[in-house]
């Protein structure tokens, strides 16, 4: 274990970040590299707990308590802590098939859970992770392994982002011929196209395809399964086929006004800034100059804050349902549940330099969009959301604001419509794919679905579990 009592004897450090209101000014990561010495210290706090809730991994109701890679955490911390980095990379990636991608990204269940939040502050986890592969990358270890033996069975994983990938890795690891379809000019899924540069720099994604097909992957983009390649098609060809198609069918706003200019899905704004940055050219959608309303509370939401501020935008807010969150958990959401409080996101904190407040508005629904023909304003009444889940509008609190970029960031409800369309694999009531988890059996023989597609809209832990299991059972039919 760590050093015995360290978690009492030093402060939790995580990873340093760039200041808020230099870091708007471009699109680069907001993190900075983190002193090796610090890092040994943190992973000294680390108890090595008879029952680490850190590595539990499971969903509970709406969270997720520990890692849903079961991420060999105490193990790591301890080897970190010696100075055994080369050991803690290897027990790294025996659990997690891309700690460069979750090391950035996630949001860290496993710290929510870690029993050291109890005495003190949490084990600064994510950041020893990031600290681990960092050096991984830098040291040569993280190395081509092209597997000696090829089974001679063919696999098609359709959609690349971290399911798909994590499911590729295993399958190709395992020896079988892996050819991932993919319907955007660029692999990585939401990697690339949802999370912004500024999270997650758009080379560090293609850092790891390259890898990839080092190892014998094969890539296939701009191309759609069901539209342009029919679903019979690649079963016919393949041994088993892999849908890992994500989530992404918005969900929309149905309320007066929505047809008006100006209003747009947050996916669509946040994919062509991301494809415009990458290709050096201005985006079609921009919040230049503009004021900006992002409807929904969420992460999607404040990632379209950070894009807005670096667009210039005038001013923005941020509407969210739910009321503020408490300052410290409440009753019902004891440890080792993630704590659900209030939070300044980067984006948040980055609104408030820039604008001198906090850009959310909690409690708050959108009825009405005014405009001529474009969106000029927004009607909202404040509402409360009930012990059952229903919301109840307060009488009086009708407001306007001003508006002429409006983003709707509430969600999705399940795999796309053209996927829907043009398959016939049969999907649930809230239009992800019917794959029970045992098995990640759909409806059709040898055609498996993982990740979003199947669980719906979810984190990249649980993306890249779901890839990792499922190439498991594919892998035990297609040896057998
Ligand atoms: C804006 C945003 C920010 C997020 N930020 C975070 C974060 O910070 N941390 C975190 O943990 N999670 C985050 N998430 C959630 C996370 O990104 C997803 O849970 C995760 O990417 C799901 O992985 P997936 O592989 O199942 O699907 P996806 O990443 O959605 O990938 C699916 C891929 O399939 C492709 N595809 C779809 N249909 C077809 C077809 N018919 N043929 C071929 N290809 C097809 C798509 O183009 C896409 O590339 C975020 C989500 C969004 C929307
Ligand atoms: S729960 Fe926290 S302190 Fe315990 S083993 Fe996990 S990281 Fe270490």
């Amino acid at each position: 274990m760590g050093r015995l009592g360290g978690f009492l004897e030093i402060d939790r450090q995580k990873t340093p970040e760039r200041g808020a209101w230099e870091r708007q000014r471009d699109w680069q990561e907001l993190t900075l590299p983190s002193d090796e010495r610090l890092i040994q210290d943190q992973a000294a706090r680390c108890m090595d707990c008879g029952t680490p809730f850190c590595q539990m991994g499971e969903a509970w109701q709406k969270l997720t308590i520990g890692c849903p890679l079961y991420n060999l955490i105490p193990e790591w911390n301890d080897l970190v802590y010696r100075g055994h980095w080369r050991e803690a990379y290897e027990r790294l990636f025996k659990t997690n098939n891309f700690p460069e991608f979750t090391s950035r990204v996630c949001p860290a269940p496993c710290e929510g859970s870690c029993n050291a939040n109890l005495p003190t502050e949490p084990v600064a986890i994510k950041s020893i992770e990031r600290a681990i592969i960092d050096k991984a990358f830098e040291e040569g270890w993280v190395i081509v392994r092209r597997p000696k033996k090829r089974t001679g069975k063919k696999v098609a994983v359709i959609g690349s982002g971290p399911a798909g990938l994590a499911c590729a890795d295993n399958l190709n690891q395992a020896g079988h011929s892996v050819t991932v379809f993919e319907k955007a000019d660029r692999p990585g899924g939401l990697l690339m196209y949802g999370i912004p540069n500024m999270k997650l720099e758009k080379w560090v994604v293609e850092r790891r395809i390259e890898h990839l097909k080092k190892e014998g992957i094969t890539f296939i983009l701009n191309t759609e399964v069901g539209k342009a390649i029919p679903l019979e098609k690649l079963e016919a060809q393949f041994d088993a086929v892999i849908l890992c198609v994500g989530a992404a069918r918005h969900r929309d706003l149905k309320i007066p006004g929505r047809t008006l200019k100006g209003i747009h899905y947050a996916m669509d704004y946040l994919e062509e800034s991301t494809k415009a940055l990458l290709e050096g050219r201005a985006p079609k959608i921009t919040a230049e100059r503009k004021k900006v309303i992002v409807i929904g509370g969420g992460d999607t939401g404040a990632d379209c804050v950070a894009t807005a501020l670096r667009q210039n935008c005038l001013s923005v807010v941020q509407f969210g349902k739910h009321e503020r969150p408490p300052k410290v958990r409440r009753a019902n959401n004891p440890w080792p549940e993630p704590p659900q409080i209030f939070k300044l996101d980067y984006a948040h904190e980055e609104a408030i330099a820039r604008f001198g407040h906090d850009p959310r508005q909690f409690g708050i629904s959108t009825v009405r969009f005014r405009g001529t023909e474009s969106v000029s304003m927004l009607e909202t009444v404040g509402i409360k959301v009930n012990e059952d889940g229903s919301l109840e509008e307060i009488p009086e609190t009708e407001q306007s604001w001003e508006a002429d970029l409006v983003l709707i960031a509430i969600g999705f409800e399940g795999v796309e419509k053209n996927f829907a369309d043009y398959t016939d694999i049969k999907l649930s009531a809230n239009g992800t794919i019917l794959a029970p988890r045992k098995t990640f059996a759909t409806n059709r023989p040898n055609v498996y679905a993982a990740g979003d597609a199947r669980r719906g809209q979810s984190l990249i832990v649980w993306a890249m579990r779901e890839g990792r299991e499922v190439a498991d059972i594919v892998n035990e039919k297609l040896k057998n």
